[in-house]
């Protein structure tokens, strides 16, 4: 006798089962839509077909609108290829078993009117079936595992264990590939999430460390990277150097440019000192209209050098509306001389240029 374990669900609770969101979105997740054949499942269903002589097994997996067939077996005629996959159109019984999440086991559907007229019964000569559902945890059904037959058949309670504790394995490793895909998600996003961060830090760094105005190091910077080189001299004994310059009469500039004048001379000069940097010195706005340069490696004659060539580049603008100069001390440390004292002789040196004249680099 056929067994049908619960009455055939109609048409239209088939086409609602299906169309269920959440069960669409299962099934879109496991990935195995469209997928080539796979050996683990190929397996499975060789397997299935074997212990049961059922000439044809496959894993369909539902779509909105059609079937996919996975690893399909097929010992006999026509139906499929074997070890391939295809897709299926109109009403199959994988639908039945789906819509009503219960095994369907079929001797002859052509002496069942709910079934004879199916296309798989007219069209192939399917006459037998026997297909357990695939269920997500939440009970969504993916698809089926199940088996054809072109003849009458009778399936013994074996076969049905059979499709069931294969379609289990089935399940499990379609449960798995679920797991690991939200697992590389997640990974995925975390790394997406760990990059942001880092760029935010790279960005409030780049934020904490620079002068609005000019985009020079600031003092904050200034004084990380003197204690930075002032390490380096003590570990290594290379000389350091180090110039400070402040503008000349800057009142005079505001005054008679105005303050955004001002601040576009301050922008022009701190063109000019990048200019005659190398890539190693750190020039940095360290206050309203003074500015440092740290010149690693550098003992007193190459730092005497760059601070001329800075007060030439300031002094040559070229400057429209008035001239512009500005006045230089250097400072150069020298192994086992105390670090903090290059300060105090770069400021000296500079009041030192002041009063001589401005418009000069002095040593110091
Ligand atoms: P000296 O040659 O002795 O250095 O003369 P000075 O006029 O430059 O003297 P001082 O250093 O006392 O004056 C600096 C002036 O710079 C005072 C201040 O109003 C102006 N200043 C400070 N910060 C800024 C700024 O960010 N923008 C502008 N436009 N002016 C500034
Ligand atoms: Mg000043
Ligand atoms: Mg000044």
């Amino acid at each position: 006798m056929d067994l049908v374990l619960s009455p055939p669900p109609d048409d239209a609770s088939i086409h609602t089962a299906l169309s269920d969101p959440r069960r669409l979105d299962a099934v879109q997740r496991t990935g195995l839509l469209d997928s080539p054949p796979e050996e683990t499942f190929d397996r499975l269903t060789s397997l299935a077909s074997r212990l049961t002589g059922a000439p044809v097994v496959f894993v369909s997996l539902l779509d909105r609108a059609r079937d996919f067939h996975m690893s399909t077996t097929a010992l006999g005629p026509g139906v499929a290829t074997p070890g391939g996959s295809r897709d299926q159109m109109g009403r199959t019984f994988c639908h039945y078993v789906a819509a009503s999440r219960q095994p369907l086991v079929i001797e002859d559907a052509t002496l069942l009117p709910v079934f004879r007229d199916l296309p798989g019964v007219k069209a192939k000569g399917v006459r037998a079936y026997a297909g357990v559902p695939l269920l997500t945890e939440e009970g969504d059904a993916l698809g089926t595992f199940c088996a054809l037959d072109f003849a009458p058949r009778h399936w013994t309670g074996q076969d049905i264990d059979v499709l069931t504790e294969l379609g289990q394995s089935a399940l499990r490793e379609i449960r798995l590939r679920v797991a690991l895909q939200h697992a590389a998600n997640v990974n995925q996003q975390l790394v997406g999430q760990i990059q942001r961060v880092a760029e935010l830090n790279m960005k409030l760094e780049e934020l904490a460390t620079t002068d609005p105005l000019t985009g020079l190091r600031n003092r904050r910077a200034f004084d990380a990277h003197m204690a930075q080189e002032l390490a380096i001299v003590q570990r290594r004994g290379t000389p350091l150097s180090l110039l400070m310059l402040d503008v000349d009469h800057f009142k005079r500039v505001n005054d008679t440019l105005g303050h955004d004048g001002g601040d576009r001379v301050l922008q022009a000069i701190a063109g000019h000192l990048k200019a005659c940097a190398r890539t190693v010195d750190v020039v940095a706005r360290v206050g309203g209209e003074e500015f440092a340069v740290i010149l690693p490696s550098t003992g007193e004659a190459g730092a005497h050098e760059v601070g001329e060539r800075m007060r030439k580049a300031v002094e040559d603008g070229p400057w429209p509306e008035m001239p512009v100069t500005i006045s230089v001390g250097t400072a150069t440390l020298v192994e086992g001389e105390d670090p903090e004292r290059i300060y105090g002789r770069a400021d000296a040196a500079l009041y030192a240029a002041k009063q001589a004249g401005r418009n000069r680099v002095q040593q110091g």
